[in-house]
């Protein structure tokens, strides 16, 4: 299996050969034919798996294939436990689309909003979030996610552990109904699998 198998398109499958990455690992594999085929996807998948590229990947792809709605509006909204693991996917963003024109950014705690407020303005298309600070500029009316087309909700697991799943059902309020959904999840307690049985619709299931 390749790359190219998988209809990556010319500028990312460049990107990937710059990250001198030539195998799809097994959850890029299963996931990104479902994540272009624009259905909800639950995938069980570990960190060290490649599970941020099967999500980054397609997303990506979909995004530069299609125009946006509103100019400027955020398509695309990535929520992720922590500062760390914000800053990680914002980097494999740069990395896979670093010849298209889509603009993303990280907002995380434990640092000054200024600089992420200012970012927001610059039309972001891709906005990777911690619970916390996401509701906190939510709340400041400096974002609006009513135009999001794919949402990703990462580590779910790790979500509910951390008691955050209050927020991320705030946050969910604020998307459009009509959307897609990708929910990752290392395990599948009871709790999570009710979590996304209230957030998607008709999932393909991937696990690794
Ligand atoms: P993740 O599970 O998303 O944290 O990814 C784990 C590591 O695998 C990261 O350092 C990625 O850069 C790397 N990686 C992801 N996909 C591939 C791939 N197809 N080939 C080689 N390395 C990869």
């Amino acid at each position: 299996m390749t790359f190219e198998n998988l209809n990556i398109s010319a500028p990312i499958l460049k990107a990937l050969g710059q990250q001198n990455y030539t195998t799809p690992t097994p959850i890029q594999e299963q996931a990104i034919p479902v994540i272009l085929s624009g259905k909800d996807l639950i995938g069980c998948a570990q960190t060290g798996t490649g599970k941020t590229a099967a999500f980054a990947i397609p997303i990506l792809q979909q995004l530069a294939g299609s125009p946006p709605k509103k100019p400027k509006a955020k398509r695309s909204l990535i929520l992720t436990p922590t500062r760390e693991l914000a800053i990680q996917i914002s980097d494999n963003f740069t990395a896979y689309g670093q010849n298209l024109i889509l603009k993303h950014t990280a907002i995380y705690g434990g640092v000054s909003q200024f600089h992420q407020v200012k970012a927001l303005h610059n039309g972001i298309d891709i906005l990777i979030a911690t619970p916390g600070r996401l509701l906190d500029l939510l709340q400041q009316q400096y974002i609006d996610l009513s135009n999001i087309e794919i949402f990703v909700l990462d580590e779910a697991d790790s979500m509910l552990d951390m008691g955050f799943v209050r927020d991320v059902k705030k946050i969910i309020t604020k998307l459009p109904s009509k959307r897609q959904t990708l929910f990752f999840s290392a395990t599948m307690p009871n709790a999570i699998q009710k979590l996304a049985d209230s957030l998607l619709q008709n999932p393909e299931y991937v696990s690794v």
